[in-house]
């Protein structure tokens, strides 16, 4: 099995090649073609085996195939519960999507909004965040999430873990119901089931 098999598209598979990324692991083998087929996704992983690129590269092949593309509305949520992990999936994002013309910015507290709100200014279309600075910059009025049509929880039982619960479901309220949700998680307590079933619709679910 190769991302070739998997119908990546060659833009995506150079900069994968560019990553040193010779195959799939097996949740991105078990995730990409239910996400690239516009399905909901509940996901088993751990860190460590390839999550990130399980959502990151068919979401920017779904992003990149769009025909016209206004360039202007956050079209794609990725919550997660910490700064480092925010940063790390913005360089991912940033890796696979060098030769595409998907543009990406990450927010998270604990540092200046200036930076970020500058960031914003570029029109991203995927928007990495953790949920507090994205429910503060919202709160501002700097902040438009009502043309979302993708979300994806990252980490989602650490999120909860963290009191992320309230916050995700007041942000879940502000984007549209018509959507595409992915939620990824290393375990599968009864709590994760039933946020589960409040986000997503009929969805597959992997596991790793
Ligand atoms: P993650 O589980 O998303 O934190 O990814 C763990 C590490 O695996 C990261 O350093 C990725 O760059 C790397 N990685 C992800 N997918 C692949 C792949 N198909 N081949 C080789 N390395 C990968």
């Amino acid at each position: 099995m190769t991302f070739k098999d998997l119908e990546i598209i060659p833009s995506i598979l150079s900069a994968l090649a560019a990553e040193g990324y010779e195959r799939p692991t097996p949740i991105q083998q078990k995730s990409i073609p239910i996400i690239l087929d516009r399905q909901d996704l509940l996901a088993c992983a751990q860190t460590g085996t390839g999550k990130t690129a399980a959502f990151a590269v068919p979401l920017l092949q779904l992003m990149a195939a769009e025909p016209v593309r206004k360039m202007q509305d956050i079209e794609a949520l990725i919550l997660a519960p910490t700064r480092e992990l925010a940063l790390q999936i913005d360089e991912s994002f940033h890796s696979y999507s060098r030769n595409i013309a998907v543009r990406h910015a990450v927010i998270f507290g604990g540092v200046s909004q200036n930076k970020q709100l500058n960031d914003l200014k570029a029109r991203p279309a995927i928007l990495v965040a953790t949920p507090g600075r994205l429910l503060d910059l919202i709160g501002q009025g700097l902040l438009d999430i009502s043309k979302i049509r993708y979300l994806v929880l990252d980490e989602a039982d650490r999120m909860l873990d963290m009191g992320f619960v309230h916050d995700v479901k007041r942000i879940v309220r502000l984007i549209p119901k018509k959507r595409q949700t992915l939620l990824f998680s290393a375990t599968m307590p009864p709590s994760i089931m039933q946020l589960a079933a409040s986000l997503l619709f009929q969805p597959k679910k992997v596991q790793v």
